[in-house]
């Protein structure tokens, strides 16, 4: 896939939540026209494509009928299924690939890929059958069992930490195919985005550092504070041998965690632009959803350039309930009357406590003040201060 769509044509996109929305307003920005499939009739980016195709992933007239539309497609959440980007993909220039999504959908095979780069990972085990869970090592405890596939946002999870704790919790999660992961000394959690062409040519976006509340990220900042210069190339070398080695088209994110020791460990990865990049609109003078755009389309890839300092804060659905319980809209002027603030709201119609509904990225000129301004804008909202 090396020649360019130009702008004037239509991408399309799987998936019509958030992360489509803000690549559909990028596309559109460089003159694409755009396209949705998503079942959801109000879903985020549907609501703002040119086109929406409100069938199932697997719809074969839905399918159809996208690539009809479409000159190029990509895919905005890891678990549109395999098959239905194959299908896509026998017809139309499509990435990141349905090989490459497929190891990104599934936590062995991912940590499988971590290894085979040579990226360190925690210790784990992948538990398939009971024997595999009577057998886990018992130096994995105390751990997390995680799902190998569909989990999100700390769901398909549990902290197990003995034997039966780790029997108790592979029946709650339903006795599927899961990993075992020893319980690291996190000291920080960073992550990094990596745009890549199919010349093999690829650039990032800096580190940036994330706190994460109840499994949900909560706050991302950037420049990542007080990172140690070593530590953030070894970030950004590892995350770029991972996506070579996949072959990787598209936007990549990886996620780390820096140990109490200093050393780093891969996490996970998302075959698509990340919730720690979406500061990237407002702070860099390319997005992570550009970068998708640019990459889907082969257009030029340019280094992204932070020009701000910012931190990025997540508004979930708690913040549409008052203390009662009553539905409300948050106090949003009192954050727009803060300098430096960026709303970005995603017409979600409908809150729910762990909800994404939108995001607040505050820029400045440095990141002290950025800090200090955000911590003034989480206050008002009613967020805890970090
Ligand atoms: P999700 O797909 O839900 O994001 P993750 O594997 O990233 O799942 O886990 C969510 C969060 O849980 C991580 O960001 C981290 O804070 C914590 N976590 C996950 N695995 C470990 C681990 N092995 N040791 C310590 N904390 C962990
Ligand atoms: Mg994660």
């Amino acid at each position: 896939m090396t020649a360019t769509i130009q702008p004037g044509a239509t991408l399309g996109v799987m998936g019509g939540g958030q992360l489509g929305r803000m690549f559909v307003q990028a596309a559109q920005s460089l003159g694409y026209f755009t396209a949705v499939l998503d079942p959801d009739p109000v879903s985020p980016a549907g609501r703002v494509a040119h086109y929406h195709i409100a069938t199932e992933y697997l719809d074969e007239a839905g399918l159809a009928q996208l690539m009809q539309r479409s000159d190029a497609i990509t895919t905005e959440f890891e678990n549109v299924p395999a098959p239905a980007l194959r299908t896509l993909g026998a017809h139309r220039p499509v990435a990141p690939s349905a090989d490459a999504v497929a190891v990104c959908q599934d936590r062995a095979a991912e940590k499988a890929h971590f290894v085979r780069c040579g990226v360190p990972c925690a210790p784990h085990a992948v538990l398939v059958e009971e024997s595999d869970v009577e057998g886990a090592p018992a130096s994995l405890l105390p751990g997390i069992l995680k799902t190998a596939r569909l989990g999100y946002d700390g769901k398909g999870q549990a902290n197990v930490t003995d034997r039966a704790g780790l029997r108790a919790a592979w029946n709650a999660l339903g006795r599927v195919p899961c990993v075992l992961e020893q319980r690291l000394p996190l000291h920080r959690e960073v992550s990094v985005i990596i745009a890549r062409n199919a010349l093999g040519h690829s650039v990032s976006l800096p580190v940036q550092q994330n706190l994460h509340r109840d499994g949900i990220l909560a706050v991302t900042q950037v420049p990542a504070p007080d990172l140690d210069s070593v530590l953030a190339s070894q970030a950004l070398d590892a995350a770029r041998r991972i996506a070579d080695a996949l072959r990787y088209v598209g936007v990549l994110c990886v996620e780390f965690f820096v140990l109490a020791d200093g050393r780093l460990v891969a996490n996970e990865m998302a075959p698509r632009p990340h919730n720690s990049g979406h500061y990237s609109i407002d702070a860099c003078d390319v997005s992570q959803f550009e970068l998708q755009v640019r990459t889907l389309a082969g257009l030029p890839l340019v280094q992204p350039r932070l020009h701000s300092a910012a931190v990025m804060l997540n508004l979930l659905g708690d913040l549409w309930f008052d203390g009662t319980g009553r539905q409300r809209e948050p106090d949003w002027s009192s954050v727009l009357g803060l300098p430096g603030t960026h709303l970005h709201l995603y017409g979600k119609t409908h809150p729910r406590r762990g909800r994404k509904m939108g995001h607040l990225t505050v820029t400045a000129a440095g990141a002290a003040q950025a800090r200090a301004v955000a911590v003034e804008a989480a206050v008002a909202l009613g967020l805890p201060a970090f």
